[in-house]
């Protein structure tokens, strides 16, 4: 078992398109991959259309086998703080989850605008034509602070966000979010599972973070990251404890980006320890029925270089 349940391609703000993934997952040895752009499904359902549904299955034997899940981060609010929660999805579409993701798209635009219009005003002019040339369905902060840099407004993508898009920026315009019940229940409606992302990025105390978990339980979720990208061991080890007193399934992922960033790749992160697979998110019940209402893509077996 080796998974990478988070990453991004460029239908949200990541850099690579869905192919890349999949070949980079198949090249990597994953056993099972979750898309999960924010906010937007475009990505999953082009995979879904280029990958067969029963692939020859029983003709592939030696070959690896990549397994595809649909995924989506949706960004949400939880006491006045922006919470990310993926979903692994069973079903595509519902008209929950549609309304959902076609208001924060909405949203994302009109916020996008709002942000340009700020721009505007400083006299940095350009990002409406920016943004509409890129493939991405769901608009975030990160095209803005590319187009900051690509423009040479911005010496990089930190200090587009510290003097322009942050709190304290020149462009910043807050977000609406659904609420965290909101996005919970949106996945459930799927039949998928609900993952809190990264846990330890929120600006959460001990106590805080706990009520937080505690809370998202309530609201449905079943698992949160415990092992991602730049994870240090001792929050590791406070995550793993976090999710077994409040009864979560383990998730990682690598929220892969862009090859950009030197410390993320797909399925890079540390891998759990065998102590902790008991509780990994692919014991849960509702895994294999997430997973076989995915994709499944067969690659040959690597050959043998010859010495
Ligand atoms: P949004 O969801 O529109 O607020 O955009 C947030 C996205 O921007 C996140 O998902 C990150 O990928 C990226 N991001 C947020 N903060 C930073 C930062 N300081 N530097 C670079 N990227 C960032
Ligand atoms: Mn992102
Ligand atoms: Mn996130
Ligand atoms: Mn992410």
């Amino acid at each position: 078992m080796y998974v990478d349940l988070h990453c991004h391609s460029y239908y949200s703000d990541g850099a690579q398109t869905p192919e890349y993934l999949v070949s980079a997952a198949l090249e990597r040895g994953l056993t099972h991959l979750a898309l999960t752009d924010h906010d937007c499904l475009c990505g999953v359902e082009h995979l879904w259309n280029a990958t067969p549904r029963a692939a020859l299955q029983a003709d592939k034997e030696g070959w690896r086998q990549l397994n595809l899940i649909a995924g989506v981060e949706i960004s949400c609010d939880w006491n006045g703080l922006e919470i990310h929660v993926v979903g692994l999805l069973k079903e595509l579409r519902t008209p929950t989850l549609d309304a959902l993701l076609r208001e924060q798209q909405n949203h994302r635009r009109q916020r996008a605008e709002a942000i340009a219009g700020k721009l505007d005003a400083v006299g940095t002019i350009g990002v409406r034509d920016y943004l509409a040339a890129l493939p991405a369905t769901a608009l975030t902060r990160s095209h803005i602070a590319d187009f900051l840099v690509a423009s040479g407004t911005c010496k990089n993508k930190q200090k587009a966000f510290k003097s322009y898009l942050g709190r304290r920026g020149k462009a910043y315009v807050a977000a609406t979010w659904p609420s965290l019940d909101r996005a919970v229940s949106a996945i459930q409606s799927t039949g998928g599972i609900a993952v809190l992302a990264h846990p330890s990025r929120y600006p959460l105390t001990r106590s805080k973070l706990s009520r937080l978990i505690s809370d998202f339980h309530a609201a449905g979720g079943e698992a949160m990251e415990v092992s991602y990208a730049n994870l240090d061991p001792t929050s590791k080890k406070r995550l793993l404890e976090l999710a077994n007193e409040h009864a979560l399934y383990h998730s990682c992922g690598s929220d892969f980006h862009t090859l950009e960033s030197g410390w993320t790749a797909l399925g890079k992160y540390p891998r759990l320890e065998p102590s902790a697979t008991k509780n990994a998110i692919w014991e849960h019940p509702r895994w294999h029925s997430i997973v076989t209402s995915g994709r499944t893509v067969f690659a040959p077996p690597i050959e043998e270089s010859e010495a």
